[in-house]
């Protein structure tokens, strides 16, 4: 049988289901990074302005704390009690003190590369350099210099206590020439006040500017470059084209990138983060107060926007390798559940299949509409009927039942299954070619899923041969009609019908006359043939509703339901003479004498045959071949 699949199947159908959810597993891997990579490109700027963020943050901090710090340093020098002991006692000993803190100051602090007191004169009274060697010397009196006519000495000399004087961010000269190697310089001077009106001398120092613009010039993500108003370098992340401010054989910013000149000088406001042409600015005009409009311009490296590339492409391809390390066991295991339900299903198809073709070889099924047009039937039904599928699809039962069947048990069906019952019952068909057969049949109205009929199904099996014994067993061998048992049967039926419904009913008992000089003369099978003759004559003459029965030897009963005794006695008349003018092939006539009874309430079965039986006898006595009825009315009266 080809209905379990072997095993092999069973494996296809697993690797396929498999493949399939591993396809999608694939395929969702593949979008999933493909959207994540997207969106990781996309976030490179906001990453980079985020990086930003950050440095502008900590530049700015850094720078201010060291200026400020200098600030403080420098007022510290001016506001020094020494300081104020030297103005207003000028003696060896407080030049000397002051001397003294000027030389302390310069040696704690490495940026320092001199220190200076300017009287308000403007006459160096302290100058302390730092050399080349880290060492500090104390400039001799005779080297001291007049500076009143120098711009920082003027322009300090008239701020008020507190406030600072910011130099130019430049490098340092010597004799008027540029020091080389170069050396960034930067100065902040603050006045010196006794009392608050006038200025007693400034406080100056000169700062080596080189490791702070190399601190705050430092960023692993960012190419940084100190710019002026005019664009001009200051400080350069590639040191050979710092300082075109000064150094006139390097080219400015604005020169080598004039879209970023023309971006600066257009935003009237230059925000500290905003990005102008692929950078981004600080603006540390407040922490450089000295005019020059001193700008950090941020640029990404490339390096930079690389890594985050690469980040981006190792994320997007781990993410996929995720979930397809994911996918991979997910979709054999996904892939076993349908896999067994399928391997289930086909299992339960098969065995359906089998028994549906058991049930349509074996069992005799069929289906119709609402009105009873057959729409399938099985192959077992065609067997018993003779008929083919093509015979019986369209058209009704009435087609199989046999023209004898039972009128009133087709109407009961029918009433019984038009009001959504079951009908259980027993029906004569016949076979295409003529022949009687039985059915039990079950026939039950079809619903679909909302209940409505959409036909009846009936099942039922072929019960001809219990019905052949069942007759076999009611029925005389001789004769062909009824035996005694089944004659007992009726009678008690129909007394009791008669007990209870008061329905009439009558008997007729005959007995053919002198029967055994008929055996003693021709034979005891002529005697038989004549037998059978009589029976089939009578069973003709009687109507459908009629019993007729063997009684016993040669005598017969006829039951007749529904008649009274008169009818009964004109039905034993008609018979008489119908049996006495029949033909029976041999040289003498044929008659039977008859006893006719009417059933009495609660008179008993045995009792009313008795009285049959005394008329057959007083029909004897009249001479055979008559008809005996005593009408209970006549006796009454007679009586
Ligand atoms: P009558 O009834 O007219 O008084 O006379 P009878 O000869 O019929 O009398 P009786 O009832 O005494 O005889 C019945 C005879 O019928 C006895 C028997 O030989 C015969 N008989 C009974 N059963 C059968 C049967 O099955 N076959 C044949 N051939 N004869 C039978
Ligand atoms: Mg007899
Ligand atoms: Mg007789």
């Amino acid at each position: 049988m080809p209905l379990f699949k072997n095993s092999l199947h069973k494996k296809r159908a697993y690797l396929r289901l498999a493949l399939y959810f591993i396809s999608f597993g694939f395929v969702i891997a593949l979008l999933s990074s493909l959207i994540n990579f997207r969106l990781q490109t996309n976030n490179i700027d906001t990453a980079i302005q985020q990086r930003f963020e950050s440095t502008r943050v900590s530049t700015y901090n850094q720078l201010s704390e060291i200026i400020s710090q200098l600030e403080s340093s420098v007022d510290a020098l001016a506001e020094n009690p020494l300081m104020k002991t030297y103005l207003l006692r000028p003696s060896q000993l407080s030049l000397h003190n002051l001397e003294s803190l000027f030389q302390a100051a310069a040696a704690a602090e490495p940026l320092f590369m001199q220190v200076r007191f300017i009287d308000a004169g403007g006459n160096e009274q302290v100058r302390v350099e730092r050399n080349d060697d880290d060492s500090i010397t104390l400039v001799t009196n005779r080297q001291l210099q007049d500076k009143s006519a120098r711009a920082y000495f003027q322009q300090t000399m008239q701020l008020a206590k507190g406030q600072h004087w910011h130099s130019k961010l430049d490098l340092n000269r010597e004799q008027g020439q540029i020091q080389i190697p170069i050396r960034p310089t930067y100065r902040i001077a603050t006045p010196v006040y006794l009392d608050e009106r006038v200025a007693a001398g400034v406080v100056i120092i000169n700062i080596n500017a080189q490791p702070v613009l190399s601190n705050a010039l430092r960023s692993e993500i960012f190419n940084v470059l100190m710019i002026d108003r005019e664009g001009e370098t200051l400080a350069h992340f590639d040191d050979s084209q710092a300082w075109s401010r000064y150094l006139p054989e390097r080219e400015s910013v604005f020169a080598q990138q004039p879209a970023l000149a023309r971006a600066l000088q257009g935003s009237a406001d230059i925000a500290n983060n905003y990005l102008v042409e692929g950078h981004y600015a600080l603006d540390i005009t407040q922490l450089f107060p000295n005019g020059e409009g001193l700008l950090l311009l941020f640029a990404p490296k490339q390096e930079a926007i690389s890594t985050l590339f690469r980040s981006n492409y190792l994320a997007a391809l781990l993410i996929a390798m995720i979930v397809l390390l994911i996918s991979f066991p997910l979709s054999w295991l996904v892939a076993l559940i349908p896999a067994k339900l399928q391997n289930k299903l086909s299992h339960a198809l098969s065995e359906v299949q089998h028994a549906n073709s058991l049930l349509d070889r074996h069992v005799i099924s069929s289906h119709t509409d609402t009105d009873g047009v057959i729409t399938d039937v099985s192959q077992k039904m065609c067997d018993a009927s003779g008929y083919s599928k093509q015979e019986l699809i369209g058209k009704t039962h009435r087609v199989l039942a046999h023209p004898k069947a039972s009128r009133r048990n087709h109407k009961l069906l029918w009433q019984t299954i038009t009001e959504g019952e079951t009908w259980n019952g027993e029906l004569y068909n016949r076979t295409k070619d003529g022949r009687d057969y039985w059915i039990k049949s079950v026939i039950s109205p079809d619903l679909d899923q909302d209940g409505q009929l959409i036909g009846y199904t009936q099942v039922a099996q072929d019960i001809s041969s219990k019905k052949a014994l069942e007759k076999l067993s009611v029925t005389d061998t001789l004769t062909g009609v009824y035996n005694r048992r089944k004659l007992d049967q009726l009678l008690a039926e129909e007394s009791d019908r008669l007990n209870r419904f008061q329905h009439q009913f009558s008997v007729i008992l005959l007995d053919l006359d002198g029967f055994k000089q008929l055996n003693d003369t021709y034979g005891h099978l002529a005697g038989d043939d004549v037998l059978v003759r009589v029976a089939g004559h009578i069973q003709r003459r009687v109507r459908q509703v009629d019993q007729v029965g063997r009684w016993g030897g040669e005598e017969f009963l006829i039951i007749c339901p529904g008649t009274d005794g008169k009818s009964a006695a004109l039905l034993a008349d008609k018979l008489r003479v119908y049996i006495s003018q029949q033909e029976y092939s041999l040289d003498r006539e044929v008659t039977a004498s008859f006893g006719v009874a009417e059933g009495v309430v609660d008179e008993g079965a045995a009792h009313m045959i008795k009285r049959a039986d005394d008329a057959l006898y007083q029909a004897k006595q009249q001479g055979r071949n008559r008809v005996v009825y005593q009408d209970p009315d006549q006796a009454r009266q007679s009586s």
